[in-house]
């Protein structure tokens, strides 16, 4: 049923964004990747990916701070592909401080990629997808759309906007078959949260090890970081028949966090 459909997973390129695409390849999706890094080997990863599951495999690098950037990849991959069916609002970047130390420009940036692009890549996909009476938009949101955690004003503040936003959106397009929801992942161990382990670490005044033990997987109950195969699966899930109801909602993978 998913086999050839088309899907945009911004951020792409590494971490759950990469694991999603990876998942969906093996469905026999089409895909747009997107993200930073390295050009040669972004480019081997698309060429792998369509040879392996004779899928096709577009790479656009728009920046998600940039509405111009992301107009132009929408277009595009729209034009190539001939519309795109599934949207995974992804890329999302981090900055752990104090709120008053908090560097402004992190703040506007963080706001910009985690939560204003996926306005910016809604608005471009709804008008196919409801033509199409077929859509599914899913934003990767986090635990933190649901509870807080000190010195992640600006993550935090962006992803109960998201969670705020995949409710709004979910309710316009419910007629259309379309449906939006979050998932709301615990700690994964991808570069987003190995890069914050050394500044919790300086803001808590505790060592890096510390923080793996005392501060992240002490969030969750399973004492276990969740998997970007398990993301994975509950991403194709959200775009399968069996989830068709579900929508304006979001689906929680932290091990617990959240119960306590
Ligand atoms: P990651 O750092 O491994 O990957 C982030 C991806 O976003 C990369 O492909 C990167 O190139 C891309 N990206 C960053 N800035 C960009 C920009 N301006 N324009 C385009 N692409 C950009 O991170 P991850 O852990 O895989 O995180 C993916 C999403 O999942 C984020 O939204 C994050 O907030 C969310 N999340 C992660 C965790 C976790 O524990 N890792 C937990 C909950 C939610």
């Amino acid at each position: 049923m998913l086999k050839g459909k088309n899907a945009l997973i911004t951020g792409s390129t590494s971490g759950i964004g990469l694991g999603i695409a990876e998942g969906f390849a093996k469905e026999g999706m089409n895909l747009v990747l997107n993200g930073f890094g390295n050009a040669a080997e972004i480019e081997k990863l698309r060429a792998d990916l369509a040879a392996k599951f004779g899928i096709k495999v577009l790479y656009d690098g728009a920046d998600m701070s940039k509405p111009d950037q992301i107009e132009a990849m929408m277009r595009k991959a729209a034009s190539d592909l001939g519309g795109i069916d599934i949207l995974v609002n992804n890329a999302g970047i981090q900055h752990v401080a104090p709120v008053e130390d908090f560097p402004t420009a992190k703040w506007d940036a963080i706001i910009a990629i985690n939560m204003t692009s996926a306005f910016h890549t809604t608005r471009m996909a709804v008008p196919y997808m409801k033509s199409k009476k077929w859509g599914r938009i899913i934003n990767l949101a986090s635990a933190h759309a649901l509870v807080a955690s000190p010195f992640k004003s600006a993550y935090v503040t962006s992803k109960h906007g998201v969670l705020g936003f995949t409710k709004t959106v979910a309710l316009e397009v419910a007629e259309n078959g379309v449906t939006v929801n979050a998932i709301c992942p615990g700690y994964v161990l991808t570069p987003l949260v190995e890069m914050q382990i050394p500044d919790t670490a300086k803001a808590r005044g505790i060592t890096e090890e510390q923080v793996k033990r005392d501060v992240l997987l002490a969030a969750q109950p399973t004492k276990q970081f969740v998997t970007t195969e398990q993301l994975a699966g509950v991403a194709v899930f959200l775009c399968s028949d069996a989830a068709a109801s579900i929508t304006g909602t979001s689906i929680a993978v932290e091990g617990g966090w959240t119960a306590h």
